[in-house]
């Protein structure tokens, strides 16, 4: 060894992640000492936190929703683990659906084979394959994310255990009279020939033709023949009108038209009436030009009034009765709402309080029935022209506007959805059935009942009032689907009472076969064995609507996880945690459920993230091409650049990704990387000799140890916890404010202390108090950082305790620490560094549960940084000035007011000072009133070059120096 060369630091760890390449071995690793099961069973004696998962739809490649739904969820359960608690997560899969139906549909018309001609057994057996092999690539894609769970049993909605749950349940819900069968609008998709449940449906801007209509009044108190005008932006809608509402508190106005405008469609002397405050945009929007108002009507006063059909002439012969409705408003229109019961919700309460014929208008595709006079066999969304004709050539069309508005569409098919009545299955919110201290209540009141009284936390504060309004407007859950991948409604239905068949046995018998084979039987002939021998066959309905997707889903609490064998309760689950949309789908569905079937919440915290956007803030999607691809992040970058894009957004907003967003966390990754192997480095051949109590380091160390309790303290404070508690820890996950802080700290450390501290690193000789200290506070710092990132970064964090537990510890991963024998993992041990654990996996660890603190020395440091700021900017001045090159070349005078110089805090630092500022010398004196500094502040700095000649090996310029400094010369020597 050259006398100047000194102890440089070594590590196996590398600068460059090559994360895409290390990654997968990690994973590998992990499988082979099937780490899940290991941090279960070593957390065994620990509390419970089970995350239900909401099941993703098992019909294609994850995307980046998927990622960031899956990443939160991990990070959620391994910020759990870290904390102690005992993590149960099984990931599930949503499978049944119009989605992989409608697939499958296409596969079979591409061999020439229509619906009918493929029996419901190989539709089903297909489906059943198509969701198998989407849950296989899926599962792939979420492991590779370093999504811990167990991933051995999976659950699947098309489970035959599973499927028997959930028809178990539905005759649950028979049996408390929750289901009812009835006739009642549903959001339609003609074109998937279905219901659509309301987290399908989307809504879009499109541009309607609306029209003005007239309907002739024929029993009246006005004394000329009027028209009541109505306006619609449905035309489809008028063939199924029974009725015609208005607002009993507005004011009505009878006109006489005196001159339209060209091309209007009204006559001149013709009497309307409509609201008065709606007259000035009907006669604008209308083409009437002038008009004399000839009486006004309180609303009120047309009570008992009807009309005529615009369409009498064509077979539209009955009355349509003017109602009172509160619906009712003149915000826009006219006054009057046209009132079809078949074709809206609000349309089917007046119908039912008011007795009007539910008519059946619309076959399943969306044409007319074939008793529909003039439109029979019409398409709805094509029948525009055709009714505009009809109502032209009857003179009851008063106009027609182009009207742009939002309308509902089928999330799956971009299709229009239209409200239609057909008989359906439906779970009733307001017939009060539960039981809740003997009184009946329905499960609307329950379910409110249970959000005013908090029984669940719902994150961020305030969506509780956004469940709330949802479950108080929502309609009844329709349930029933006309399709054949799914659930069946394994009911036999009364044709002559109604009433189905009710009969524990047959109930039990059903769900037996279903749990051995799966319920795919019951839409075949060999459901009939079930119905007993002394019934007639003809007097029953075997019903074969499949059940909602989302009442399955809604239903993985009971179906699933309270069907687990587990020694702490599972049931009801500690948290869940999905997008925001979830209120309306998921959360809603299974909330819903439990409130119906245990009379209680399935969880006790609901976590919302919100939705992907790119820097700009717009929607991902593919037609503005700015769709971040995590597999493609993956194989560039890999997963952990993934998860702290994840984690270093605020994921209860919209979240934004990009490639510029990617770049700037990368650069946040280098960093965290660049602590990690600059401590590993520092920490080579450590030896426990080395250690030195956290009470005896030296001020600035001291500083360190205080800033890592500090730390400590602010990262609790991000989980929740509150006085050292992990027990506490939930409430809130706060994973950008972990981020940011463990960023602060590590900028801290490297652009300060570990400058500071690299001449004795590398120069101090080995068993120099002074070095030990520095080693001893680079051990705290490594144990730290990897500990508290192992959430976020699970794999370069295992990567670089590996390398420790090799390159320092000496310790064989693959053996763990269950054999005694490794001193220095024995002396982290006793100092609640490390746990006991079967493998040196960080994943094993837990969280360091309290650190030092040393308030006296942060203090003193910090009172010193604004010293140094001082002293900096003076260096960096004489550098300008060419008097120094380099700040070892200075001899800084530090000249203080005195107040400072006095300051106790400041009483004998100059050699501290000297460090910190990386001299080779240092002086700190009280300022004299009569001379004149540079001031800084108000400390004055005067540059002087240091005296002495430079160190060969360490640099610094002392008047000691030959060759070699005092130290460096001792050190060399003994070595
Ligand atoms: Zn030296």
């Amino acid at each position: 060894m050259s006398i100047f060369s000194v102890l440089l630091p070594k590590t196996s760890f590398a600068m460059k992640g090559k994360l895409p390449d290390k990654e997968p071995d990690l994973l590998k690793w992990w499988q082979d000492i099937d780490l899940y099961q290991k941090i279960r069973d070593a957390r065994k004696q620990r509390p419970m936190r089970s995350l239900l998962d909401g099941p993703p739809y098992a019909n294609g490649p994850i995307h980046m929703g998927h990622a960031l739904n899956k990443v939160l969820k991990d990070f959620v359960n391994r910020f759990n683990s870290l904390c102690g608690y005992d993590v149960h997560f099984v990931p599930g899969w949503d499978c049944h659906g119009l989605p992989i139906e409608a697939k499958i549909e296409e596969q079979f018309l591409k061999k020439g084979l229509s619906k009918n001609d493929v029996p419901v057994t190989d539709l089903r057996q297909a489906c059943h394959q198509f969701a198998e092999e989407w849950i296989q690539v899926q599962k792939e894609q979420f492991k590779r994310l370093g999504f811990l769970a167990d991933w051995q049993h999976i659950y699947r909605t098309m489970d035959p255990s599973f499927e028997a749950a959930i028809v178990r349940d539905v005759f649950e819900l028979l049996k408390k009279g929750l289901i009812y069968r009835g006739m009642r609008p549903v959001l339609w998709s003609c074109a998937e020939e279905t219901a659509l449940a309301e987290a399908e449906v989307e809504y879009k801007d499109i541009v309607s033709a609306s029209l003005y209509v007239k309907f002739p009044l024929e029993k009246t108190l006005l004394d000329k023949p009027t028209s009541v005008v109505i306006w619609t932006t449905t035309p489809w809608s008028l063939p199924g009108n029974r009725a015609i509402c208005y607002l009993p508190d507005a004011v009505y106005a009878l006109i006489e038209i005196t001159k339209i405008k060209e091309g209007s469609l009204w006559q001149e002397k013709e009497h309307l009436l409509c609201a008065a405050d709606c007259l000035q945009n009907l006669t604008q929007e209308t083409g009437i030009e002038e008009y004399q108002a000839l009486q006004s009507l309180k609303g009120k006063e047309l009570a008992g009034w009807m009309c005529s059909h615009p369409l009498k002439e064509d077979g539209y012969s009955f009355e349509v009765p003017l109602l009172p409705g509160d619906h009712v408003t003149t915000d826009s229109g006219t006054g009057f709402v046209h009132t079809a019961p078949g074709h809206g919700l609000e349309d089917f309460a007046i119908g039912k309080q008011y007795s009007l014929e539910l008519p059946e208008t619309i076959l399943d595709d969306g044409a007319f029935c074939p008793h529909i006079p003039l439109f029979a066999g019409l398409n709805i969304w094509k029948a525009a022209p055709a009714i505009q004709e009809a109502l032209l050539k009857r003179h009851m069309l008063g106009a027609h506007v182009p009207y742009l508005h939002s309308y509902p569409h089928s999330w799956r098919s971009k299709k229009p959805l239209c409200y239609r009545a057909t008989p359906q299955w439906f779970i009733s919110l307001d017939d009060p059935v539960l039981s809740a201290n003997g009184q009946a209540i329905s499960l609307r009141q329950s379910a409110l009942r249970s959000i005013e009284q908090e029984t669940v936390q719902w994150r961020p504060k305030g969506s509780e009032n956004r469940i709330g309004s949802m479950i108080a407007g929502r309609p009844d859950w329709c349930i029933s689907r006309k399709r054949s991948w799914g659930v069946p409604l394994t009911f036999f239905l009364h044709k002559e009472t109604g009433q189905c068949l009710m009969d524990e046995a047959i109930f039990q018998a059903i769900c037996d076969r279903v749990g051995q084979e799966g319920v795919g039987f019951w839409l075949t002939d060999e459901a009939w064995s079930f119905l007993p021998a002394t019934e007639k066959k003809e007097d029953w309905i075997k019903i074969e609507d499949i059940i909602d997707v989302w009442l399955e889903s809604g239903l993985v609490h009971r179906a699933f996880l309270k069907q687990i064998d587990s020694e702490k309760a599972l049931w009801p689950s500690w948290a869940v945690l999905e997008g925001s949309d979830q209120h309306r789908g998921w959360f809603q569905s299974s909330f819903l459920t439990s409130m119906a079937l245990e009379g209680k919440p399935p969880f006790h915290f609901v976590f919302t993230h919100g939705f992907l956007l790119d820097d700009k803030g717009r929607k991902q999607s593919k037609s503005l091409g700015n769709v971040t691809d995590p597999h493609q992040v993956i194989a560039q970058d890999g997963a952990d650049i993934l998860r702290l894009w994840v984690a270093h957004e605020d994921y209860e907003k919209d979240l934004r990704a990009s490639d510029q967003i990617l770049q700037r966390v990368k650069d946040l990754y280098r960093r965290f990387r660049n602590i990690l192997r600059y401590t590993l480095g520092g920490l080579h051949d450590f030896s426990p000799g080395e250690w030195i109590e956290p009470s005896l380091l030296p001020t600035l160390e001291k500083w360190v140890m205080h800033k890592l309790h500090l730390a400590h303290q602010q990262l609790h404070a991000s989980l929740g916890i509150v006085q050292k508690d992990p027990a506490s820890a939930g409430p809130m996950f706060d994973f950008q404010s972990i981020v940011r802080i463990l960023n602060q700290l590590c900028c801290d450390l490297s652009s300060f202390y570990l400058d500071v501290r690299k001449d004795i690193l590398y120069c101090s000789a080995p068993d120099s108090f002074e070095r030990q200290a520095v080693r001893t506070t680079l051990m705290h710092i490594f144990l730290f950082i990897v500990r508290w990132l192992s959430p976020i970064l699970c794999f370069t964090t295992e990567e670089a305790f590996q390398c420790f537990c090799k390159d320092i510890l000496k310790a064989d991963v693959s053996q763990g620490t269950s054999e005694q024998g490794h001193p220095l993992l024995e002396l982290l041990i006793q100092n609640n560094l490390l746990e006991r654990s079967e493998f040196l996996s960080i994943h094993l660890q837990n969280l360091i549960l309290d650190l030092p603190a040393f308030p006296e020395a942060h203090n003193q440091v910090q009172a010193l940084l604004d010293l140094r700021q001082a002293v900096t900017q003076a260096l960096e001045q004489a550098r300008n000035d060419k008097k120094i090159a380099s700040s070892l070349e200075a001899h800084p005078y530090v000249f203080l007011p005195e107040n400072l110089y006095s300051s106790s805090v400041l009483n004998n630092v100059d050699s501290l000072l000297t460090d910190l500022c990386i001299t080779s010398n240092l002086t700190i004196q009280k300022a004299d009133p009569l001379q004149d500094y540079p001031f800084f502040g108000e400390v004055g700095v005067l540059v002087r070059q240091a005296v002495g000649k430079k160190c060969q090996r360490c640099w610094k310029i002392l008047p000691e120096v030959n060759i070699l400094c005092d130290r460096c010369q001792s050190v060399t020597q003994n070595s």
